[in-house]
């Protein structure tokens, strides 16, 4: 019922040729069917608008970030209707290293996904705990805690907009992923969250995407979990890489 999902977040990497030459050589030559899989990836916001105009379609583009502002008097920012002005339809929000080194509170974060999603785009919702909350079991609390600031601002047919990716912080860029158990028991979590707090049929409808070291090696086995709908890469999907990793959700 739930289309998969593979996010490549290219983060702050990249000179404009390296990302020419990563759309030309990986991404141009994807084979995956639409019905099956979403691919949608992120380039660093000043390539966006060359990757928009030469990607192949079904693929997908997306930004990083979006302003919590319209268009406007706001120096350095990027609002959504310049995102939606390019054709593009996702933003992702809340990932970890925004809320680390660039203040992004739940509250911030709730307040850009209510944004964007009333202002037309599709969001990739991040959620994740640091190794100090894993380590004093405060895990699912912590997710939690991200959700439901999520969920204070939005209605239940907003939900159909989002895609919520878990990304444990000790696994990122760490080369130490969740075993596919440590993840499927984060995303069975998430699930029974919406299930109780939303409704049934948004936990059904809902992608939960793993993130955090995943790679063509341990794609495989995560994604036959039963809550893993998909996966948000980061330095695999600057890598020929990428294309076994959504041979792996194909
Ligand atoms: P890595 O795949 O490099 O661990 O990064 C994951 C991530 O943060 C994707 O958003």
């Amino acid at each position: 019922i739930r289309r998969l999902f593979v996010g490549g977040n290219w983060k702050c990497n990249n000179t404009l040729a390296q990302t020419k030459d990563l759309v030309n050589s990986v991404l141009n030559k994807l084979h995956f069917d639409p019905s099956k899989v979403d691919v949608v990836v992120a380039p660093v916001f000043l390539h966006v608008p060359w990757v928009a105009e030469h990607i192949q379609k079904p693929v997908q583009v997306s930004v990083q970030n979006t302003s919590l502002t319209g268009t406007g008097a706001y120096t350095g920012e990027i609002s959504v209707a310049h995102v939606k002005d390019l054709g593009l339809n996702w933003a992702i929000l809340g990932h970890s290293e925004r809320r680390q080194y660039y203040g992004e509170t739940n509250e911030v974060v709730a307040n850009k996904v209510k944004y964007a999603v009333e202002n037309g785009l599709d969001v990739i919702a991040c959620v994740g705990e640091h190794l100090a909350d894993r380590e004093a079991n405060q895990t699912n609390q912590v997710v939690e805690g991200q959700l439901e600031a999520i969920r204070g601002k939005l209605n239940e047919a907003q939900w159909e907009k989002i895609v919520i990716a878990y990304e444990p912080v000790w696994a990122i860029g760490t080369g130490k992923v969740a075993t596919p158990a440590q993840a499927q028991e984060v995303h069975e979590f998430i699930r029974s969250y919406l299930t109780q707090k939303v409704s049934q049929n948004v936990s059904q409808k809902t992608r939960i995407l793993y993130g955090g070291s995943v790679t063509e090696k341990n794609a495989g086995e995560l994604i036959h979990q039963k809550d893993i709908d998909g996966f948000l890469v980061g330095g695999a999907s600057l890598k020929p890489a990428f294309a076994d990793i959504v041979a792996a959700c194909n």
